[in-house]
């Protein structure tokens, strides 16, 4: 991450949104660098070297999809998809293509920021090169070191399948994992027709980490999309 304010990638061709998005984040002390076409936003990833891009899915020559597809072509910078509602598919077509997160239109300036905060500081763990040797939210801790989990001060005994869909989750934490990705990451098989594995799991886990299984506070579902681990 750059060492002074971080820089943020914007490309997005909506006039309202870019003024928005201006507004918002240099506010609050983000510099920004603005593209509103698929060519002009890769060659300013390339240029620029932002610490965050934020990607419209619509653009005036292409797909956002493609331009997601193509900036993890050789780089790691987080991608935070701005999308529209009704764009369901796309958003899991480009979350699976390599971005990050997403924000659904219209999004609150506190959405926004948490999503950068997170972006930031997901980068910032990958690029020290340590593996993280233990994780917090709220009153979960994995010991990722030893493979052990706490809720409420307690060991919880999962199973390896519950722990690989926990961990999964724990790398992505704060970020929105697609079922395509939590299937490949903590099965290690492909999509077709084993959605409900997910949810089968995600039940169990449940159960065993949160204080209300009814009412999750920490393994959130993203209706239609996946799950998010709540970095508290
Ligand atoms: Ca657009």
């Amino acid at each position: 991450m750059n060492a002074e304010r971080p820089l943020l990638l914007v490309i997005e061709d909506e006039r309202q949104m870019l003024r928005f998005l201006r507004a918002s984040l240099c506010a609050h002390g983000y510099r920004l660098c603005e593209a509103e076409t698929a060519a002009d936003g890769l060659a300013q990833a390339r240029s620029r070297a932002p610490d965050v891009i934020l990607l419209d899915l619509m653009l005036p020559d292409g797909d956002g999809i493609d331009v997601a597809r193509k900036l993890r072509d050789g780089c790691r910078t987080p991608i935070v998809v701005l999308s529209a509602r009704g764009q369901e598919e796309d958003k899991i077509r480009a979350l699976d293509a390599g971005a990050d997160d997403y924000l659904t239109k219209p999004f609150s300036v506190g959405e926004l920021l948490a999503r950068i905060r997170v972006a930031l500081r997901h980068a910032a763990q990958v690029a020290s090169g340590n593996p993280q040797l233990e994780f917090t939210s709220g009153d979960l801790r994995v010991d990722l070191a030893a493979r052990r989990v706490f809720a409420r001060g307690q060991e919880v005994h999962l199973t390896p399948t519950e722990y690989r869909l926990l961990v999964t989750l724990v790398e992505h934490a704060g970020h929105v994992v697609t079922h395509r990705q939590l299937l490949s990451e903590a099965w290690g098989i492909s999509h077709a027709g084993r959605a409900h594995y997910v949810r089968v799991y995600m039940g169990q886990l449940r159960a065993k980490i949160e204080a209300d299984p009814a009412r999750p506070r920490l393994l959130l579902n993203e209706p239609g999309v996946g799950y998010r681990l709540a970095a508290w």
